[in-house]
């Protein structure tokens, strides 16, 4: 059998050596309410992760109990993201599926009399509820007997009264210490189209009435979820036992993932969306899946950061550095390398005639990949940030009568900096050593440092896009989001770039050398290279 590598992993195991399961059961179960975000790929990575580890299924389950928020749109978007995640289900359904179902056996509480019609407003039940402290009160509709109960259930279910008039009970115990298990709402009567069942119904089901009874309905072994949920396993274990759940399935959770200067809340994700303050679900600063995507992320580097964040019983908070340089490990070891300049600077070798082909390395890292040949000739541009004319100690990139090395290419020395009527620097004319050549360096030459450039005369222009984080740091607990909002948080640069950048196919992840990774993609008919991570890392500092 597999290793056990967490709490759920341990639990799962011992439930197939004692025989107590068969074959291991979970199901992610997201509500079609929004895009998923990497909060979601962490439960994906349990539950589907989980599930494939030990050999058994997991079911794609969507939670729509709640009409008024759920959408196609999300249901379409959320399959898409779970397969580019890489996982596939076992089965999809939705609670609506079950809706004839649930409600069937809300009638059997009722029969059993453990559950009642209550006449009382949302915030009379509310009121009436207790506190931590304190005892509910009973509510005067508690005693209903069995016969009235199912008539006046069978009413509101066929639609003979607005919304809130009543709803349906569990009746537990309203002196319970535990809030939930103080008569909890099953039912509510909500006169609205749901997205897949259209009018058939104007009374739907409360997710934690409803969640055991599709988890058993679909076989579930291991309920999967998040702490929060924790104060609600003695509701989830009423409903198996009351309905006579058997085998019973068992509810776990483990703690979010949360992320610093990111923000897992659907409500607010949507809130920036529709307020414009970033281009869309799938602007590749938002830490929802179509962001990461569009970002230029590999799914495996999540699913990996996923596996290294660990699955825990404690809630935390992961650094976004740590997130970053998951990334940047995955990236440093597969993407190809490349060169453009974000801040063009005119180079002009004058003792060099014609062009010619350098090699250039793919990936040094991974010497299989071999190399390819960039052009190079005496008119080439390198970045602004790589000449100084009033360089600090040892500053080992371009400064007049200093050596630099061009990557792939030869050992060059400034020699003079033109400059325009406002005394900027338009021209840095150099002189280059024909021995020093990469590769075959007879020169005895030294140069310390090593700078990027881009061909003149096949350079093509490119839109480079740089990301801040969306937000500010997170020591702001308890103040609104919108004051951590960073409103500067893309940069775009007016850059020159290999001519190989634009023939690549759209959406190659690249390092840039010495810039950071980045992603190709189209604006237009420009070429956009779009920032992924930079190469700075900041978390191992
Ligand atoms: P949000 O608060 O962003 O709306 P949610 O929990 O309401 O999230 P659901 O669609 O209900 O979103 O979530 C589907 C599953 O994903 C649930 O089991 C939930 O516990 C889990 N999940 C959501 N956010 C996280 C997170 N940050 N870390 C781990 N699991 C998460
Ligand atoms: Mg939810």
């Amino acid at each position: 059998m597999a290793e056990a590598t967490n709490f759920i992993e341990q639990i799962v195991e011992s439930d197939l050596e004692s025989g107590k399961v068969t074959v291991i059961q979970t199901r992610f179960p997201p509500e079609p309410n929004g895009y998923l975000h990497i909060g979601h790929a962490k439960s994906m990575f349990v539950n589907f992760g989980t599930a494939l580890k030990y050999g058994g299924k997991c079911n794609l389950f969507f939670d729509d109990t709640n009409p008024s928020k759920e959408k196609t749109e999300f249901v379409d978007a959320i399959r898409a993201d779970i397969r580019w995640l890489g996982y596939e289900w076992a089965r999809e359904c939705y609670a609506s599926d079950f809706f004839d179902t649930i409600y069937e056996y809300a009638e059997k509480l009722i029969m059993d009399g453990k559950a009642f019609v209550c006449d009382l407003s949302a915030e009379e039940i509310k009121n009436t509820r207790g506190t931590l402290t304190e005892p509910g009160q009973e509510s005067p509709y508690r005693n209903r007997s069995v016969e009235e109960n199912l008539r006046l259930f069978r009413e509101m279910k066929a639609g003979k009264y607005a919304d809130g008039e009543k709803c349906l009970r569990a009746k537990i115990d309203m002196a319970s210490p535990n809030v939930n298990m103080r008569d909890p709402v099953i039912y509510r009567i909500l006169h609205m189209s749901h997205h897949r069942t259209g009018d058939k119904w104007c009374i739907y089901p409360m997710y934690d009435y409803a969640h055991p009874i599709c988890d058993y309905l679909q076989g579930v072994t291991h309920s999967l979820c998040t702490l929060e949920f924790e104060d609600h396993r003695p509701l989830y274990d009423w409903v198996g036992i009351n309905l006579g759940f058997d085998p019973k399935p068992r509810q776990i959770e483990f703690a979010r993932l949360n992320i610093t200067n990111l923000v897992m809340s659907k409500r607010y994700l949507k809130k920036l969306v529709e307020e414009g303050s970033v281009h869309g679900w799938d602007d590749p600063r938002m830490p929802t899946l179509a962001g990461l995507r569009n970002r230029g992320v590999p799914a495996a580097a999540i699913r990996d950061f996923c596996e290294r964040a660990g699955v825990t019983k404690a809630n935390s908070e992961c650094e976004i550095g740590y997130f970053e340089a998951v990334i940047r490990d995955y990236l440093n070891a597969r993407a190809p390398r490349a060169m453009a300049v974000l801040d063009p600077l005119k180079l002009v070798i004058t003792n060099y005639e014609g062009g010619e082909d350098v090699d250039f390395d793919v990936n040094p890292l991974e010497p299989e990949t071999g190399t390819r040949k960039v052009h190079f000739s005496g008119e080439l541009y390198i970045d602004r940030s790589d000449f100084s004319l009033d360089p600090p100690p040892k500053y080992h990139r371009l400064k007049l009568g200093g050596n630099v090395r061009l990557k792939s290419a030869y050992i060059i020395r400034a020699d003079e900096a033109v400059k325009d009527e406002n005394g900027n620097v338009v021209e840095v004319r150099c002189t280059y050593f024909p021995e020093s050549r990469s590769g075959s360096d007879t020169s005895g030459i030294k140069a310390k440092g090593v700078i990027h450039w881009v061909d003149a005369s096949t350079a093509v222009d490119a839109v480079v896009k740089q990301y801040d984080h969306l937000l500010n740091d997170a020591d702001y607990a308890g103040q609104d989001f919108n004051e951590r909002l960073n409103r500067d948080s893309e940069h775009l640069f007016s850059a020159k770039a290999e001519p190989y950048l634009a023939e690549v196919p759209e959406g190659s992840d690249f390092q840039l050398l010495r810039v950071g990774y980045y992603k190709t993609c189209r604006d237009g008919d420009k070429l956009c290279l779009s920032e992924v991570v930079s190469l700075k890392d900041n978390f191992n500092k």
